[in-house]
């Protein structure tokens, strides 16, 4: 007898700093039609370890958004808050390695560096890529203020041993092979003063713990796939496949985002949208 294929596992991820808008209801959405088309599970994983932004009135808020969209998801939710030690070990394991080092530098004292080393190198969210100040000093900074934790790319590199890839499935595209290019990061931050894990190492080791197998996420996030690819390789952790997802953009071609004052849902609502608005107006069909 056949083996039937394992269940796939899907989970929508947002962080409760805000309230949803229509770019998380297509992600959401999304989420829910592949899940339930393929028979699968689907997670909601609140994304809460920078605990200075996030609020439970924001949590509650999702809740409520997700069930007036007609969404089902697997209880009980999973939240970032309750994996802190989970985090921990996997920074462990990567010091082990001796990938990691301490780096006190200030956002303005990295943006002075790479203005006199006259590079102007960016990672791909636009911000001064680390000009590496810190990376030789690292026993320096062991005892004194809590500092940054980074990789040391060039290190990391090598210990994973040859070309990182993904599969890449985009929009029920046929899939290509990616190749990640965590590179492009340089020296990322694992861990911030304050908040004992970054989104990197967080996404990817609740992503192994919840059995995730398709992550399914807006294009803004491709290029970050680069270092979770690299952090799931030298961690040792499944690797998932990607769908990355075009962002719902606004009538001016803007991506739709809290910070830009976007509608949210819950306006819409009050506007009298119904759910099946929302849909029509994400080019997603009604599913019945
Ligand atoms: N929490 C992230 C966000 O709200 C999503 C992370 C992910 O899907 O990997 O943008």
């Amino acid at each position: 007898m056949t083996k039937p294929p394992p269940q796939r596992v899907f989970r929508f991820a947002p962080s409760p700093n805000g309230f949803l808008h229509l770019g998380h209801a297509y992600s959401a959405l999304l989420n829910f039609d592949m899940a339930r088309r393929c028979g699968g599970r689907l997670l909601l994983r609140i994304e809460d370890i920078d605990q200075g932004r996030s609020r439970r009135e924001y949590e509650a808020a999702i809740y409520e958004d997700m069930a007036w969209l007609g969404l089902v998801w697997e209880k009980p939710v999973r939240r970032q808050s309750e994996h802190f030690d989970d985090y921990a070990a996997a920074l462990e394991k990567l010091d082990a390695l001796g990938l990691l080092y301490a780096c006190s530098c200030s956002r303005a004292e990295i943006a002075q560096a790479t203005r006199a080393r006259d590079d102007w190198l960016r990672d791909p969210d636009g911000a001064p890529l680390y000009p590496g100040t810190c990376r030789e000093k690292s026993h320096e900074f062991a005892q004194g203020a809590p500092a940054n934790r980074r990789l040391n790319m060039a290190k990391a590199l090598a210990c994973a041993g040859g070309a990182v890839r993904w599969r890449e499935h985009g929009m029920g595209e046929e899939a290509r092979e990616m190749r990640a290019d965590p590179a492009q990061w340089g020296d990322v931050v694992l861990a911030r003063k304050g908040i004992p894990a970054s989104y990197h190492i967080a996404v990817v080791v609740d992503d192994a713990l919840q059995g995730v197998t398709d992550v399914v996420r807006g294009t803004d996030l491709f290029h970050a796939t680069s270092v979770h690819r690299l952090l799931q390789r030298l961690l040792d952790l499944p690797e998932p496949v990607y769908h990355h997802h075009h962002l719902a953009l606004d009538a001016g071609g803007a991506k739709l985002a809290k910070r830009r004052g976007s509608k949210t849902l819950r306006m819409l609502r009050e506007e009298g949208l119904s759910p099946t608005d929302v849909r029509r107006m994400l080019g997603l069909a009604n599913e019945g």
